[in-house]
């Protein structure tokens, strides 16, 4: 059963009622709609805890999808919480302060890759570090120049927003393929985009802030090369 993901629309939301409405063969617990992001696209699934109104909780390591269409999300309990069961009611909670830590830092992501306009073949949001991985053939990369420019997009306090396209709207507008950093997946007949005003524009299922202002002074820690045609890029909140 599809679950109401409400952190696409809002990813602000701390918590929500909910009801379950299965549970999968290794005992993760599937609610009828979550504020939980699961685990996608090199950003980790939430933490938090589900309680019930009798007063049991259930602390969430993290939260997965169960399908390839990433429709249906399972949120994975600690070992030896309290047994849920179908149709109980719960209130789902995130840890915020590590997802909104997350949210800043997949947000400065968005502006790394605007600032080294190059093909993406990695990354990953982590809540000390995170990290880009470009297809760049040259080395010449300066942090301090890199940092300098990340930073200013985060002055410009440039809002993010997102909204959803069909296929076919994405068909008839060739030009939106050419402006945005990372060509859209096709075939599931809609996809989610995430612009960055005047900035960037590119298919993102993640959670961003509102405005780029929220992510904070970012420093670029580390420029690595990973192969003949591969620079990782590493960033941190400041
Ligand atoms: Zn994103």
């Amino acid at each position: 059963m599809a679950t109401d993901c409400f952190f696409r629309e809002n990813s602000y939301l701390k918590s929500c009622d909910a009801r379950v409405v299965g549970l999968t063969d290794q005992g993760g617990i599937i609610l009828d709609r979550t504020v939980f992001y699961a685990t996608s696209g090199g950003q980790p699934g939430d933490t938090g805890v589900l309680s019930t109104s009798n007063g049991a909780s259930v602390p969430v390591e993290t939260a997965i999808y169960t399908d390839a269409a990433k429709t249906e999300i399972a949120h994975l309990p600690a070992a030896g919480s309290p047994v849920l069961k179908t149709g109980d009611t719960v209130t789902a909670a995130i840890d915020w302060e590590k997802r909104y830590a997350r949210m800043r830092m997949h947000t400065a992501l968005h502006l790394l890759s605007a600032v080294l306009p190059y093909a993406v073949t990695g990354g990953s949001v982590g809540d000390s570090e995170s990290r880009l991985d470009f297809d760049i053939p040259e080395a010449g990369l300066d942090k301090d120049t890199i940092t300098a420019k990340v930073n200013e997009m985060v002055a410009s306090n440039a809002a993010v927003s997102s909204r959803w396209i069909t296929d076919a709207e994405l068909e008839a507008n060739p030009g939106l393929v050419k402006t945005m950093s990372v060509k859209p997946p096709m075939g599931t007949g809609r996809v989610r985009l995430v612009e960055i005003a005047g900035l960037d524009l590119q298919p993102c299922g993640g959670t961003h802030v509102r405005a780029t202002g929220e992510i904070g002074e970012v420093r670029v820690t580390q420029i690595e090369k990973k192969g003949k045609l591969n620079r990782r890029v590493r960033l941190a909140l400041v």
